[in-house]
This record gives C-alpha cells, structure tokens and sequence, in this order.
C-alpha cells in the first residue's frame, strides 16, 4: 500500500474523550471513529487488525476441530423466553420490534439459537461430538460503554458451543477451548491467563476467564506469580486425547488464579507471600461448560445407544475479539505509539521515502516494495511529499515492527536503514540484506 493512496487519518491532537492509551492510540492512527456510544467505524487501519486478530482465531479453532459457521446478529425473543432469559438478561440486551409487532432482539450471546439448530437439525449421539463457532457481532447495551473498543455497546465475539452426550465428553470440549485459547493469544504476542471465575448470566459449574494483565484492567485479580512463567509456545499437541488436553488445564490452572468473583482469601494467603500478587486485568475471553442448563430448558436431546433420548451436555466459549485490540496495545505500546507484536501487525513494514521525487530514492523504494510484495509480505510505503520527521512520526504511532528509510544520501553508499520498532535500534545494510531480515 502506498500513504499516499490510502485512508489513514492519523489525529495530531490527543482526543480529550480517550482515558487509557488504547483508546488514545487507536483514535491518533487513525483505525476507529466513534459512531455513537460504544459503537465504531473500523477505518482501513483498524479493520486490518481486525481481520489478522479474527484470522488466527478462526485458524486455531479449526485446528482443534471446531467448525466455522455464521448466525444472524437479529434474534427472535421467542427461543430466548423458552430458555427463560428473555426476561432474565435485563436492560443490557436490546429488545427490537419489527413491523409485523414480533419481539426481536440483537443477539448478546447465541446459546438459545444454536440449541435451536442442534435440536432441529441432530437427533443421534452418533453426530456427537460437535462444536459449531461463529465470529459474529454482538450487542449488550453496557450502562457505562468506555476505553473505545474494550467495552463497546457493539463489539466483535468468537462464541463456540459444544454438544456432547456426556460429562466427561464436555469437559474435555472445555479443556480443547482452554488449549486452543492459550494458542491464540500467544499468537497475538499476549499472556492470557486462565483464571477461575464466575458464571453470570449464562450459569453453569465450570468456568474460566483469560486475562490479560494491565493496570486499565476493568477486573481485579489475585494470582501466584509463578503462573506467569507458564508458556504453552510452540508444542504440538493432539485435541482428540483426552489426556493430553487435560494435562494442559492442570499445568495452567494448578496454581492460585482468581478474579475477585471467586477471590478467596483463605486460599490465597497459602501461596508463599513473596509470590501472591494483587493486580488489574483485562477479560479477553471466557470458557463454560454448563451441563444440560439449555439442553433441558429447550428440549435438546439425542437418541443415546440405548434408544433413550438423552439431554445433550454443553458449553459456550467466548473469545472478545474486537476488545482484544486494546489488549494488545495496552500490553505493548511507548510513548510514540503502538508496537504491532508480528501476528497480528497491519502492515510488515514501513517504508520511509526520505526525499520523494529523488529518482533514485523513488527507485530504490519502488523496488523494496517489489521485493516485499513478491515475498507475500505487505509493505506501508510513504511515498509522500512530507518532511521525514512527520514521516517518522507517523510510522512510530502506527507501530509497523520495522521501518525502511531510503535516502540518496544512503543509497550513494548503496545502503539503507533498518529499524526495529520494539527496540529502536537501527542498523545500516544494503537494501537486498534489509529485505532478507524483515523477512
Ligand atoms: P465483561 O465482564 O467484560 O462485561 P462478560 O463476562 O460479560 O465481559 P462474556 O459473556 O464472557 O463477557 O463474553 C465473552 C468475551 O466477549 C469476554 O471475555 C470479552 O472479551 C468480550 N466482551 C464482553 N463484553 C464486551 C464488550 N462490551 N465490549 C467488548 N468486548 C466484550
Ligand atoms: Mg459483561
Ligand atoms: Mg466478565
Ligand atoms: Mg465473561
């Protein structure tokens, strides 16, 4: 992409309404413009990231054999009266009529819907096990919509739910969502911790929140140091054994992990005291299994081995996929803006065109694009007619890992810079040698 072809309304001004850096950064790049409370426009930047952060979820929900499929965001109120939270949800939920006078609303969750698909449509235990995800847009009309895209009104979930015939088969559907999840944050450069939690509104025994750790946290948290040592990295791990998913939930969820919902005292003052920590974090996702809570509310039963018609076990598993924009960039920005982690960067690299309409420097830039683009990386390229400090300034705030500056001065000694956002450091190397350790 060429600067001066794309929409990036960079604001010189730091916005009055933004209270935590996230939200400041992402209005200055340019990549969200309110529309009204707690709902925003995803301008070209934002909706980059949005796209890479969904990519990755959708990459490993597939790999640990979920299976993609898209509900509607509008629902009918009757499933959510036949489970009884019509009226149970409240205010958060935005109730909707249409012209026939039918009682409709915009879905928060999807667990009414999806049993409705799995009653009408699978009738034998021999269909199970199966988990169904989508990525779709929610609405809760949150009573303090705040900190931009982390608590919006509208905003972008993951929500997988599965259907099994027993117990221990649902559990271990829980224990693949753990592992999966572990996976796909760490791909997105963060450190999730699985906490235990408490259910809410949507019930159930067994639950997890990840969080990520950050002093805008909206959630307080009490933890064993020791747990933030645990990296799930880059082991391979088989989804259908039993044992292996299961061994992961006990390597990531033995130690003390609670948010206050759950916080017990008691418990907490046995961790060693130079361990125990008390701290803020952000909510980026949360697994359930809740038994046969809907499958009984709404008739969601299979023909077991038996013949008998058995009420299937299930959970739901939520991942915030447009709240984990601010997560990133709370967990990794400086005081010039964003550090993109890799995974999940906008664009690879930026390149700086110190003096636009130098034939040389053009050239030199055209042919770094080249090289970029023939390699499958996307290059920023800000081939602009402005002066190299604004140039700078604004490939800083946008956070691309590495930046490319191309000067004839350079280029007389048949070199250009390469910096590195996250450590500052830059170095000077002929152009080919700079392509090589972008990529
Ligand atoms: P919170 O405690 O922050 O209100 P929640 O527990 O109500 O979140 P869940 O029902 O568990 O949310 O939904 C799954 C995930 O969706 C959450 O873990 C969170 O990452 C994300 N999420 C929930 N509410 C919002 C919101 N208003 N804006 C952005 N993301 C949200
Ligand atoms: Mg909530
Ligand atoms: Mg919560
Ligand atoms: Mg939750």
């Amino acid at each position: 992409m060429r600067l001066s072809r794309y929409f990036l309304p960079v604001l010189k001004e730091t916005p009055s309404e933004a209270q935590i850096v996230s939200h400041r950064l992402m209005l200055r790049a340019g990549m969200i413009k309110q529309s009204s409370a707690g709902i925003y426009s995803w301008l070209p930047l934002g909706f980059k990231v949005l796209k890479n952060i969904e990519k990755i979820v959708h990459e490993e929900q597939v790999r640990a054999g979920h299976i993609p499929m898209l509900m509607p965001t509008l629902q009918s109120a009757d499933l959510w009266k036949e489970s009884g939270r019509y009226d149970a949800y409240g205010p958060e939920m935005l109730r909707i009529r249409d012209r026939q006078d039918r009682d409709m609303l915009y879905g928060p969750t999807n667990e009414e819907m999806i049993t409705d698909i799995f009653r009408s449509r699978v009738s034998s235990y021999k269909d199970l096990p199966l988990t169904l995800y989508h990525i779709q847009w929610k609405f809760r009309d949150e009573i303090r919509p705040r900190f931009g895209v982390m608590r919006g009104r509208e905003f972008l979930m993951k929500d997988g739910y599965n259907f099994d015939l027993t117990k221990e088969d649902a559990l271990h559907a829980y224990n693949r969502h753990l592992v999966s999840y572990l996976r796909t944050y760490e791909r997105m450069g963060l450190q999730a911790i699985p906490m235990r939690a408490d259910s809410g509104p949507i019930g159930g025994d067994d639950t997890h929140e990840f969080l990520v750790l950050a002093d805008t946290g909206e959630s307080e948290v009490f933890y064993d140091a020791e747990i933030t040592d645990l990296k799930f990295g880059k082991r391979e791990i088989d989804y259908d054994s039993v044992e292996a998913c299961q061994a992961v939930l006990e390597e990531f969820t033995s130690r003390y992990a609670r948010t206050d919902e759950t916080h017990d005292e008691a418990l907490f003052n046995e961790v060693p005291e130079e361990r125990r920590r008390v701290a803020r974090g952000i909510e980026v996702g949360q697994i359930f299994y809740f038994g046969t809570k809907y499958s009984d509310a709404m008739n969601a039963t299979v023909q077991g081995p038996d013949g008998k018609p058995v009420a299937v076990h299930m959970g739901s598993h939520g991942i915030g996929v447009s709240r984990l924009l601010g997560a990133i960039i709370e967990a990794s920005h400086d005081d010039k803006g964003i550090i993109w982690p890799e995974g999940v960067t906008p664009f690879h690299v930026g390149i700086v065109n110190l003096k636009s309409g130098d034939a040389e420097a053009d050239a030199a830039c055209e042919a770094l694009y080249d090289s970029f683009t023939k390699l499958g990386l996307e290059p920023l390229y800000d081939d602009r007619n402005e002066r190299a400090g604004g140039k700078f300034a604004t490939m800083d705030l946008i956070g691309l890992p590495w930046r490319i500056t191309v000067g004839p001065r350079g280029l007389k000694n048949g070199i250009v810079e390469l910096t590195s956002r996250r450590t500052g450091e830059s170095e000077e190397l002929p152009p080919e040698e700079a392509v090589a350790k972008v990529a």
